[in-house]
């Protein structure tokens, strides 16, 4: 981290831009955005690695809303992404920023959605458009979208737009974008052919990667929870609960809002906690630190920069309640247990998107890091029941019992009862409020995560699908879902499986190998335009000038429609249900089972 500057405001951003920063609670700027934000605000084209969790929205969103001139209600900006999550998720991040930017106007644009909406949005003037390739390359041919005033062109996670196949279209749209315009590309890896791209359509970009420092945290053991079922506080609380040696912990958190929103809320659950964050004095900030090496205070809540240079012995546990924007900022943030020759554990909490920054982690850190399996509730139960026998084991042992053993005795002879009773009683009593046996449900496991490396590229097939891949339950009998991506349950909530099954209606589309089509473009239109999961597509025939592809039976209207519109490789699908005999069957056919990529 010390290579990072300290504020937002050294790397040039508008007045206006800062104070937002502030009220959102992002107290200093990530490693890629304190390099790319000052490259970008001087003009120049670039290219960021970095993946989903790095603080890249903002280190391209901030230059970008510095250029948007509000008056001017056209299209000033275009962030390409490959999906329509990223596509609302980049969109959403923009309008948070532009909290104090009257009448600044981001629209998101995907596939799926209902033209007649998008059209009348386009028409009311959007400063910027944040869309996958396929909808964006509909409307430039439609010429419902002009990019005439276009100031910057952002490809994000080039690499995914590449895997799903949208490359061509990505580039069709890098073809038909005025000649001056700042271009940003950020991918977290970089084929051969997205430097290609970078190459023909950037000029002179700056380069710029976020370098993984190595380093060993050897007397550390390191778990992480794969965020999944139930809420983070809560899982978090159960985690410290059942925790063996637990004394004190850092909580690390990426916003100072956050720091003392979770303060407060496990004050609230019973815990001695305190935020640490940058907006407290330098006496106060000496003051927690007092507090929690005395005792007064178990948890401190913190960020990065506040908790530099923390060094308390009995900080039993770190945990990463948000993940770290980098492995620099990790090792640090581990640093703060495990000192003076103690064992020290941390624990990180890993949303299923940033798999891939947990596995950077490992490999910078040389280390596994193991999955934990959240507590049971039994679990918890068994725990606070050694806890309470413990303290019931102290107090026998301590002088004066004899008064209250004989109140114990008159109870038992005015109540008509024997002893353990009253005791029970007691006990029950003594819970305050924390019962001993926890209510509610234990969420459903979630499944192993698996990161995006490891699964199958959707250009490789092969015959037999039918074998689960490790990391994926293999589930007969779940129905395909057309839901909205929008209002899907989250990954961990479904079941999993390899490959579609159910009854299935084969469709015809227009377009095959003669168009230069493969199977993985196809799959990709059909993922993104309808929101239906790549899992729930069947088996793709590839013939010369038309193909064939297994959907679920019972497609709702609107995915049907949205279908009938697609375009691959610009050429207009035209889908609809295949009736005849499979254009050249025997002759230049090739099927396939088309392997899961469902992102
Ligand atoms: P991203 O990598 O762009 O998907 O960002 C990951 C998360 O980090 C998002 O929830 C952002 O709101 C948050 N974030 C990005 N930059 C900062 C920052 N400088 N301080 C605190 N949180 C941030």
């Amino acid at each position: 981290m010390s290579s990072t500057p300290d504020s937002f405001a050294d790397l040039g951003l508008s007045e206006t831009l800062l104070k937002t920063l502030t009220e959102i609670g992002y107290e200093t700027p990530s490693p890629i955005q304190a390099q790319c934000i000052p490259v970008l605000l001087e003009g120049h084209d670039l290219i960021g690695m970095a993946q989903t969790g790095t603080g890249k929205t903002a280190a391209f969103a901030l230059p970008l809303m510095e250029q948007i001139d509000v008056k001017v209600a056209k299209p000033q900006a275009l962030i390409l992404t490959p999906t329509r999550e990223l596509a609302i998720q980049v969109a959403e991040a923009l309008q948070s920023y532009a909290k104090n930017l009257p009448g600044f106007h981001v629209l998101p644009i995907y596939g799926g959605q209902s033209y007649t909406i998008q059209l009348k949005q386009l028409s009311r003037g959007a400063h910027v458009i944040v869309g996958t390739p396929g909808r964006v390359m509909d409307h430039l041919e439609r010429k419902t979208l002009n990019l005439d005033n276009l100031k910057t062109l952002v490809l994000d996670e080039a690499d995914e737009m590449l895997r799903m196949g949208f490359i061509d279209d990505v580039e069709w749209i890098l073809e038909r974008t005025p000649e001056k315009h700042q271009t940003a590309l950020f991918s977290a890896t970089m084929p051969e052919q997205i430097r290609r791209v970078a190459q023909k359509y950037l000029v002179e970009p700056r380069e710029i990667k976020i370098k993984s420092a190595t380093a060993t945290v050897a007397a550390i053991r390191q778990v992480y929870w794969q965020v999944s079922g139930m809420h983070k506080l809560d899982a978090l609380t159960r985690i410290l609960e059942v925790e063996e040696d637990f004394d004190a912990a850092i909580i690390f958190v990426r916003t100072k809002t956050a720091t003392v929103e979770l303060a407060d809320k496990l004050n609230a659950r019973g815990y001695a906690a305190a935020a640490l964050n940058g907006d407290l004095n330098q006496q106060m900030r000496e003051r927690v630190i007092e507090q929690l090496k005395s005792g007064a205070l178990d948890i401190v809540i913190a960020t990065d920069v506040a908790a530099r240079g923390i060094d308390v012995p009995r900080v039993s546990h770190v945990v990463n309640y948000d993940i770290p924007y980098d492995t620099e900022a990790y090792v640090h943030r581990i640093g703060r247990t495990g000192r003076a020759g103690r064992t020290g554990n941390a624990i990180l909490f890993v949303a299923p998107r940033e798999i891939r920054m947990l596995r950077t982690i490992e490999r910078a850190t040389r280390q596994p890091i193991a999955p934990l399996t959240l507590p049971s509730r039994a679990d918890v139960t068994n725990k606070r029941v050694t806890d309470f026998k413990a303290k019931v084991a102290e107090v026998l042992n301590a002088e004066g019992l004899d008064f209250f053993a004989n109140i114990v005795s008159q109870i038992a002879e005015e109540q008509d009862v024997g002893a353990e009773e009253v005791a029970a009683a007691l006990a029950m009593m003594a819970q305050e409020g924390k019962p001993l046996q926890i209510a509610g449900e234990d969420p459903r496991p979630a499944a192993p995560a698996f990161d995006r490396d490891s699964r199958p590229r959707p250009g490789s097939f092969d015959r037999d699908e039918r074998k689960p891949r490790s990391g994926e339950r293999f589930e007969r009998g779940d129905k395909p879902s057309f839901e909205s991506r929008g209002e899907r349950p989250r990954r961990e909530e479904r079941p999993t499986r390899s490959a579609p099954s159910g009854d299935m209606v084969r469709y015809r589309i227009d377009v095959g190998r003669d168009h230069g089509v493969q199977v993985k473009d196809i799959v990709g239109a059909i993922a993104n335009e309808a929101g239906i999961e790549s899992r729930f597509i069947g088996r793709i025939g590839l013939y010369d000038e038309s193909s064939t592809v297994e959907l679920p039976a019972g497609m709702p209207k609107e995915a049907e429609n949205a279908l009938k519109r697609t375009r691959v490789r610009g050429v207009p699908i035209n889908l609809r249900p295949d009736e005849g005999r499979p254009e050249g069957a025997g002759a230049g056919e090739r099927s396939f089972k088309k392997k899961s990529f469902d992102r």
